[in-house]
This record gives C-alpha cells, sequence and structure tokens, in this order.
C-alpha cells in the first residue's frame, strides 16, 4: 500500500506503532487527513518530527500530480486528474442547495465496452487503489472547501471489476472518525456484474445500490452493454430481487435515453413490468452524446412522453437533471477531449 489513504483506520493504528508512535497518533493523522483536509505531513503539527519523518519515508505523496479544471455554467466542476505513472482519470463536484456530491472513478478505462460510454471506448488499463479513490475525495474536499456529504460511483470503471479497492474506500470515507459520509449517501453503480452483487449481497454491504439498465429487453440490451451477453438482464433482476429482500433496499435503475434505441412505448411497457416486480426507484438521463459514438439523447418531446407513460407505477420516476454537460461531465468525456488537444 503506498499512500496513506490505503489504510483503514486500525491498519494505520498498527501501522504507526509498529513506527514508534501511540495509538491515538492515528486518531490525530485521520483528523489532519480527513477533517482539516492536511495531507502534508509536515503541516501536521502535533505529530512528533521523528514520526512525520517516518511517515515521509513509508509513504509516497499525493498520487496525482496534474489536476486540470473546468466548470460548468451550472457550477459542475470536473476533474481530471493524472496519476504518477502518467494514467489519467475524472472526477466530478456537484454542488447542490444541501449536499455537495462527489462522483468517483475507480478505474482508468473500462473493460465493459458499453456503446454510448466515452470511458467504454478506451479499453481498459487498470484499477484505482482504494488510496487513489480516497484522495480524488481529498482534493476536491480541500478544493471546495466544504464537506463531501455524497458520493457515488459513477466515474470511470467498473466498481464491481474492483470490488475490494471500491468498498475499501467507501469504508474509509463512511468510517465517523474520518469523512464520516454516511452509508445510505454512498452509491455503488454497476453494469450488472453478478458475481460483485453476490458478493455484495453476502458481505451485507449498507451502501445503495444503482443498476445501469438502460434497455428492458435482453437482445436490444446487449447491442449497447456487452455485458449483458455473459450477465443477461433476466438474471440480473433475480439476483437483484434477492438483494431487495435481504437489505429491505431499494434498487436504484439507471436508464439513459437514447433516441430510437431505448425510448420507445414498448420499452416503456416491459419496463413497468420488469420494475414493478421489485422495490426499486428509477432514474431517467439524458444521454451525453460523445465524439465516439453516433448515439443521440432521444427529443425533449420523446423524452416528455416516455418519462410520462412510465408515471403512477409502484416505483418512483425521475427525470435526473443533466448537470455539466456543457464540459463534458458524463463519465470519460473530459479525458477523451482533453486527448485530442
Ligand atoms: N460502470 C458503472 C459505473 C460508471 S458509469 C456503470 O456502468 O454503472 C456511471 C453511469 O453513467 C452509468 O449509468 C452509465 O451508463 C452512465 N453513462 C455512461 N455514458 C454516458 C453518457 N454518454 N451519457 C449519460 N450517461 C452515461
Ligand atoms: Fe464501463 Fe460503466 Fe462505461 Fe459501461 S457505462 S463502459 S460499464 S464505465
Amino acid at each position: 500500500m503506498n499512500y496513506i489513504t490505503d489504510y483503514s483506520f486500525d491498519e494505520l493504528t498498527a501501522l504507526v506503532v509498529k513506527l514508534g508512535g501511540k495509538k491515538f497518533t492515528a486518531k490525530q493523522i485521520w483528523s489532519w487527513l480527513y477533517k482539516k483536509n492536511t495531507f502534508d505531513f509536515d503541516e501536521m503539527s502535533d505529530i512528533s518530527i521523528k514520526i512525520r519523518e517516518r511517515l515521509k519515508e513509508v509513504f509516497s505523496e499525493n498520487p496525482y500530480k496534474k489536476i486540470y479544471r473546468q466548470v460548468s455554467k451550472d457550477g459542475t466542476e470536473k476533474f481530471l486528474l493524472t496519476l504518477r505513472d502518467g494514467n489519467s482519470i475524472e472526477a466530478v463536484l456537484i454542488p447542490e442547495k444541501n449536499r455537495m456530491t462527489i462522483c468517483v472513478s475507480c478505474q482508468v478505462g473500462c473493460k465493459f465496452g458499453c456503446e454510448f460510454c466515452a470511458t467504454g471506448k478506451m479499453g481498459y488499463t487498470r484499477s484505482l487503489t482504494a488510496g487513489e479513490i480516497i484522495f480524488e475525495l481529498l482534493i476536491l474536499q480541500k478544493h471546495c472547501g466544504k464537506r463531501i456529504t455524497n458520493i457515488v460511483y459513477m466515474g470511470m470503471g467498473e466498481p464491481f471489476d474492483n470490488y475490494d479497492n471500491v468498498i475499501k474506500s467507501a469504508d474509509i470515507a463512511n468510517d465517523d472518525r474520518g469523512l464520516a459520509i454516511g452509508a445510505r449517501k454512498i452509491t455503488i453503480s454497476t453494469v450488472g456484474v453478478i458475481p460483485g452483487i453476490e458478493r455484495f449481497i453476502a458481505d451485507d454491504v449498507r451502501y445503495r445500490l444503482a443498476l445501469s439498465l438502460h434497455n428492458p429487453d435482453d437482445a436490444e440490451r446487449s447491442l449497447i452493454m456487452p455485458a449483458n451477453k455473459i450477465y443477461p438482464v433476466e438474471k440480473l433482476i433475480e439476483i437483484l430481487r434477492k438483494y431487495t429482500e435481504k437489505s429491505k433496499r431499494k434498487v436504484v435503475f439507471e436508464y439513459v435515453v437514447i433516441d430510437g434505441v431505448n425510448d420507445t412505448q414498448e420499452h416503456a411497457l416491459k419496463l413497468k413490468k420488469m420494475l414493478n416486480s421489485l422495490p426499486s426507484k428509477l432514474n431517467l438521463i439524458r444521454l451525453h452524446a460523445n465524439s465516439e459514438s453516433k448515439l443521440k439523447c432521444s427529443n425533449e418531446k420523446q423524452q416528455d412522453r416516455f418519462y410520462r407513460s412510465l408515471q403512477g407505477n409502484s416505483f418512483p420516476v425521475v427525470f435526473r437533471a443533466s448537470r455539466g454537460e456543457d464540459i463534458s461531465a458524463a463519465c470519460g468525456q473530459l479525458k477523451v477531449e482533453q486527448e485530442k488537444l
């Protein structure tokens, strides 16, 4: 583990003791890191110089060597963060009235190649460590000067293809001694990697689960989401039903509305039948068009028709406000735009 943010509270306590410090020192370090937004060991003034020197020997500094930022008209801020190995990832800050949400990446690229997704078109390079994910939070929190209240794992990459690091990062963010972000305010979004969902259920993980559905029809879903050929939608619904029974929670379904692809009345009918069969919630999302794909968002009239035809069911449906469209805020888009410069 390279970064101090790779360590859980207990792991850091054990390490600090091994380095000759007191147990209490771990608490002080976490307070500097997560409550005072300080990640320079030299500034941790209540820690002995001897321990600070040891920490500097053990840990690499900040994993991001370069930061590029874009601000949207609606206040959304997007960050392109360059890792020490030269790879880059994106993180988005979404300020709202009573909350500050961060959308984090968990991998450089992605293996699953969804047709509409800029990250999917990049292919896969590597997974991020828990510490690299936590540093996304620290850097953005320091930048905005406000406490981050919500996390969504909806940036680049597939969380259930990096299960251990993603869950560890969420556990660190959730820990009361640090960032203390409530479990209900942490959402993990998956394309539908069944072994990951099974682990999530078996481990009794308390974070919210979102499934990127985008089409209720098996054959059609495979056309835009190749992962469906391995993890077909009927199997997904079956396992998600188990999740709702065990966790007593709803599944959030995400649905990007794509012109002529998944926005017809037949799709609405199928979707209703599927979602009425388990405790769920539906988030409709405008497709952010990107240069890597020919797919387009449905026009407003069609969006409205689709939305209205889904109302009045057992599941709530919202058209999620589109944020940061002018700065390519959908996952992977900024990186693609930058690489063209
Ligand atoms: N791999 C995970 C999480 C990252 S993607 C997943 O697929 O769920 C996060 C969300 O952004 C997903 O719902 C994904 O379908 C959506 N998304 C991808 N490309 C998009 C685009 N061009 N416009 C709008 N949403 C997009
Ligand atoms: Fe990967 Fe999610 Fe993009 Fe699909 S939508 S390619 S699973 S990041």
